[in-house]
C-alpha cells in the first residue's frame, strides 16, 4: 500500500511515492528556475503542466510507481501560487478518477512538520519552517497547528533570493550567500528586525543593498545578512520553545539546508535540554514525499474529499486545517496541555 503525493505550491514541481510505515520509496522532482529576477506564476504553472506527466512516467519507468499499489492521491491544497496549485490538483484529480482512488487535499505547511517528525520521531516538536514564500514558527495545540510568529513582509528565502540577484548572483540565492559568506566577516551593521513573535526582511534587505552600493565587499556582506537573519529566526524560535516548555526543535523549508541556520538553531537547543533536527536537503525543500506522508495520516482519519470539494486555497493557514491524526483518544492527556 503507498500513497502517491503530489506537491506544486511554487517553485517545485514534485511525485513521491510512500508507503503506510512512512518509508520514501521515491521523489522525482522538477524545479521552475525564472530566466530572470523572481518567480512567475503563470510561468511556473505551465512549467509544472509539462513537467507532471514527465515526473509520473520517469517513476514508472524507473519501477517504482505501479498504479494498483496506490491507495489514495494526495495534493497540496494550498498555501501557494494559484495557478501553480492548480496545475498539480489537477494531474492528482485526474489520477484519483482514473484509478478509482480518494483524493486527499494537504496543507503545505503542516506537511513540512510531518515529515520532520516522521523522519526523527520526535513527538511534539516546534517547526521553525523557513523557505522561499513562507517563514513561520509552527506548534501543534488544542486539534490544529498554529502559527506563533511568522514573516511580516517576505519570506526568508525570497529576501536571499532577492539579495543575491542584487550582489550580482542569481537564483536560488540562499546557497550562493551561503558560499560567499564562508569567505566573509560579519562586519557590516544591519538592522535587526524582530516584533515580538514576527520577523521582517525589508529593511534589511534596502540595508544590505545600500552597504553593497556603498563599497561593502559581497562576501562581508553575506556573512552579516546570515548572522542578523538566521539570529532573529533563532531569537523567535527561542520564545517559542520556551513559552510553550518543548523540548524538541525541527526545521524545514529551503532555507534549513544553510549550514549556519542549523548550526545556530543547535547552539540555541542544547543548552536548553532541546533537540534539534533538519531532514536532510532533499527533504527539507518542497517534495512530493512530505504531502504523501501527511496525505496518509490526513486519509487515515477521514480527511478524502470528492472532486467537486477538492478546490486549491492559495491563502489557507496552518491553523485552518484539523490535525485530526494529532488530537487523542477521548480521556487521554492533551500532549499540550502541561
Ligand atoms: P522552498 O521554498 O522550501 O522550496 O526552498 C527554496 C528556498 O530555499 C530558496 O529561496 C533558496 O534560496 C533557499 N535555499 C536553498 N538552499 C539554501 C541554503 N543552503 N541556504 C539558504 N537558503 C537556501
Ligand atoms: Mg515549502
Amino acid at each position: 500500500m503507498v500513497i502517491l503525493g503530489i506537491e506544486s505550491t511554487a517553485h517545485t514541481a514534485s511525485m513521491a511515492i510512500v508507503d503506510a510505515e512512512g518509508n520514501v520509496r521515491a521523489i522525482a522532482s522538477d524545479v521552475y528556475k525564472p530566466p530572470s529576477g523572481g518567480i512567475h506564476p503563470r510561468e511556473a504553472a505551465n512549467h509544472h503542466a509539462e513537467a507532471f506527466p514527465e515526473l509520473l512516467a520517469r517513476l514508472v519507468s524507473e519501477g517504482h510507481l505501479h498504479p494498483e499499489e496506490v491507495e489514495a492521491v494526495a495534493f497540496s491544497r494550498g498555501p501557494g501560487l494559484g495557478p501553480c496549485l492548480r496545475s498539480g490538483a489537477t494531474v492528482a484529480r485526474m489520477l484519483s478518477l482514473r484509478w478509482n482512488r480518494p483524493l486527499i487535499p494537504v496543507n503545505h505547511c503542516v506537511a513540512h512538520i510531518e515529515i520532520a517528525r516522521l523522519l526523527s520521531g520526535m513527538t511534539d516538536p516546534v517547526l521553525l519552517y523557513a523557505s522561499g514564500g513562507n517563514t513561520q514558527i509552527i506548534a501543534y495545540a488544542h486539534g490544529r497547528y498554529r502559527v506563533l510568529g511568522e514573516t511580516l513582509d517576505m519570506g526568508v528565502g525570497n529576501f536571499l533570493d532577492k539579495l543575491a540577484i542584487a550582489l550580482g548572483g542569481t537564483f536560488p540565492g540562499g546557497p550562493l550567500i551561503e558560499q560567499w559568506a564562508r569567505q566573509g566577516e560579519p562586519t557590516v551593521e544591519l538592522p535587526y528586525s524582530v516584533h515580538g513573535m514576527d520577523v521582517s526582511f525589508s529593511g534589511l534587505y534596502t540595508a544590505a543593498k545600500v552597504a553593497f552600493r556603498n563599497g561593502a565587499r559581497r562576501e562581508d556582506l553575506a556573512r552579516s545578512v546570515e548572522e542578523t537573519a538566521y539570529s532573529m529566526l533563532c531569537e523567535t524560535l527561542e520564545r517559542a520553545v520556551a513559552h510553550l516548555g518543548r523540548h524538541e526543535v525541527v526545521l524545514g523549508g529551503g532555507v534549513a539546508a544553510n549550514q549556519r541556520l542549523r548550526g545556530m538553531v543547535e547552539r540555541m537547543a542544547t543548552p536548553r535540554g532541546v533537540r534539534s533536527f533538519a531532514p536532510p536537503p532533499k527533504l527539507c525543500v518542497d517534495n512530493g514525499a512530505m504531502i504523501a506522508w501527511t496525505g496518509y495520516l490526513v486519509w487515515r482519519t477521514g480527511g478524502a474529499v470528492p472532486v467537486e470539494e477538492s478546490l486549491v486555497d492559495p491563502r489557507q493557514r496552518t491553523d485552518q486545517v484539523d490535525a485530526r491524526w494529532r488530537t487523542p483518544p477521548p480521556g487521554a492527556r492533551s500532549p499540550d496541555v502541561r
